[in-house]
Parts: C-alpha cells; structure tokens; sequence
C-alpha cells in the first residue's frame, strides 16, 4: 500500500536552467490546489543536509514564472554522495516532516534521488531540468529550448561582423557528451558546419567544406561547435589548424559559455515547466515513485527513474543530413 502524500518537499540540483523557477512554481501551486503542503529545499542535496529549508505557498512563487536560475538555488553535493550525509539529509527532511521529493535537475541529481530512495523509501520524482537536452525519457528538458534560443540570437549578432569582414567564426556552445544545442543552434543560424560529439566529420571534411565554402562565393562561415567534439581537438586547437591549412582564412573564436544557461525561459520552457510540474505531484498523490515526468510528442509521460538515468537520448540523425544540405 502507498503512503498518503502529506507535505512534498522540492529542490533544485546541479546546474541550474531556465524554466526551473517555472517547475518550482508548478509543484507549489498543484500542492496548494490539492491542500498537499509544500516544503522549498534550498541549494539541492546540500541544503537538505544542512536543513535550509522553507515552507511555500502559492504566492511564495508569484513572478518567478519568467525568471531565468532557480529561486531555491542550486548546488552540488559531495557530502551527499556519502552514506552519512545522506543520512542527515532522512533525519532532516523527518524532522521537517516532508514525506516524498520532486527533485529537478539532471541524471546526476536522479541518480541521487533513486539512492535515496533505495535506502529511506521515500517516494520521489524527477522533473528534467538542463539544457544539454541528454536525458533519456523526454523529447525535451526545461531550459533547452531557451538555451537554444539564446545561442541562435547570438550566431545571427556574430554573423553580422563575420560578414562585414569575411571572416570565419568558431562559436563553440554547451554540450560535452551531447550535441543537440549545437546542432539545432546550427541549423537554425546557418552554421557552415556543425561538430557534435556523437559523430567524427573529421578534419578533411571540415577543410573541404570551408574550401567549398569560400569558391562558391559566402561572405562569412559560422562553425558551430559543442564542448566535446568528437574530433578531439578543442575550439582554438581547430583555429590553429584550420589557420595552418588555409591561410585565407582570417579564424575568430566566440565561446558562448555560461551566458547559454541565463535569461528568461521561452513560453515553451514555461508552459512545459508547468506541465511537468503538475504531473509530478499527481503522480504522488497516485502513489506513484521512481519515476522522471517528461514529454514524448506531445504527451507528458513517465519513464522510470533508472531508465531515464542508464537510457542514452540519441540525436536525430535526420537534422545531420538536413544540416548538410542547407550548408551547400
Ligand atoms: P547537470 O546536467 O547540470 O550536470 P546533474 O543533475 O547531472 O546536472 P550532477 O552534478 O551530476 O548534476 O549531480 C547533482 C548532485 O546529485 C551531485 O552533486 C550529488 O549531490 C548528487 N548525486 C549524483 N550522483 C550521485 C550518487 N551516485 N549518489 C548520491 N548522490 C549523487
């Protein structure tokens, strides 16, 4: 028999998205409206271990729906990955009285959360929140389609100098282990050429693209390139080789950096955020545990939380192909 939900605690953890606020706001007011109480766990894992908590109602989320970062702030926990902070951490959330967890945040965070679960029984769920877009389970995670957003802004500002001075530019994007960002950014700027790191275009490639490039008479070239290429060679390495190959190319590099986590989530960050948020919290009230709320087409669904964590989100090898043709 499933425990009756009574007071859901929610946090935030690892690195922080836009449209994270949004999910806070969710779960808080779908508490409210179900008379469920609602617990804030502040700085993720860690503010559990230190007890930093603080009750919440529904206008304790007023005006964070269009807000970028997390209201609850977020952190990384090393004490948590022991058995006595996690320990701590029961004791805390028994004290405050909190009986399940919606946790938002990537793998890493559900990882911890299926932990914890394992050894206190505590009913959780997880809502994807990163904008690397890398989890198994859900077409999208919240902060993706802003973080995309922002770098196709972005692309469109460099292209402007790239082709007011023929030059070339490197932008690398986020993405270490997963290359959407940079292939979606790519297509939707007219990147010249996208380097993601499920697959290895190699170098040749890339030289006779930018030779191509450059006979049928572009201005200016955009290379999109996320973190962790798998060419191997890192955004100024590639400058510094492509500048050996082909001395007509005068190389920029622009690494967008933390700028792509910021800013104001998308309407459809926040309309995904309240979703997800919802179904969360009534899937505790059902009873339910152990499982990621995503979206897949266009249903919100679940896929069990140790799927979501060992599953691999593949790209859509059709946007490589697409990729190529737009860049003839
Ligand atoms: P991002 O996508 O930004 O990396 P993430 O949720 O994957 O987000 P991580 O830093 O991997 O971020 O994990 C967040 C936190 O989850 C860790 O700091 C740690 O406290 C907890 N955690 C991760 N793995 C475990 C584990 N095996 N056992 C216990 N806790 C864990």
């Amino acid at each position: 028999m499933s425990k009756t939900i009574k007071r859901i605690g929610v946090l935030t953890s690892g690195g922080d998205s836009p449209g994270m606020n949004a999910a806070i706001r969710s779960v808080v007011r779908t508490c409210a409206y179900h008379n469920i109480e609602c617990v804030g766990i502040y700085r993720g894992y860690q503010g559990m271990i230190e007890g930093d908590f603080k009750e919440m109602g529904p206008r304790s989320v007023n005006n964070i729906v269009n807000k970028g970062g997390t209201i609850l702030k977020s952190a990384r926990s090393k004490d948590f990955m022991t058995p006595e902070g996690r320990q701590k951490a029961f004791s805390n959330i028994q004290k405050a009285g909190i009986d399940s967890l919606v946790v938002i945040g990537g793998d890493g965070s559900f990882t911890g959360a299926e932990v914890f679960n394992s050894e206190f029984n505590i009913p959780i769920m997880g809502i994807p929140g990163t904008i690397d877009n890398d989890i198994y389970g859900t077409s999208f995670t919240l902060g993706y389609d802003t973080a995309l957003n922002t770098v196709v802004e972005v692309i469109d500002k460099i292209r402007d100098t790239a082709s007011s001075h023929n030059r070339l530019f490197f932008v690398e994007v986020m993405g270490r282990d997963a290359g959407h960002i940079a292939l979606n950014a790519g297509i939707g700027a007219g990147a010249e050429e996208i380097l993601i790191p499920e697959e290895d275009l190699g170098l040749e490639r890339l030289l006779d693209s930018l030779k191509k490039s450059k006979a049928s008479g572009k201005s200016s070239s955009i290379v999109v390139i996320a973190e962790g290429d798998k060419i191997g060679k890192n955004v100024f390495e590639l400058k510094d080789y492509v500048e050996a190959n082909l001395p007509e190319y005068d190389v920029r590099v622009s690494v967008l950096g933390h700028m792509q986590r910021g800013g104001a989530p998308t309407c459809f960050d926040r309309v995904l955020a309240s979703r997800l948020g919802v179904k969360a919290v009534e899937s505790l009230i059902e009873g339910k545990s152990n499982f990621m709320v995503g979206i897949l087409g266009d249903k919100i669904t679940l896929t069990p939380i140790d799927q979501a964590i060992k599953g691999h989100s593949e790209i859509d090898r059709e946007l490589l192909k697409v990729a190529d043709i737009m860049s003839t």
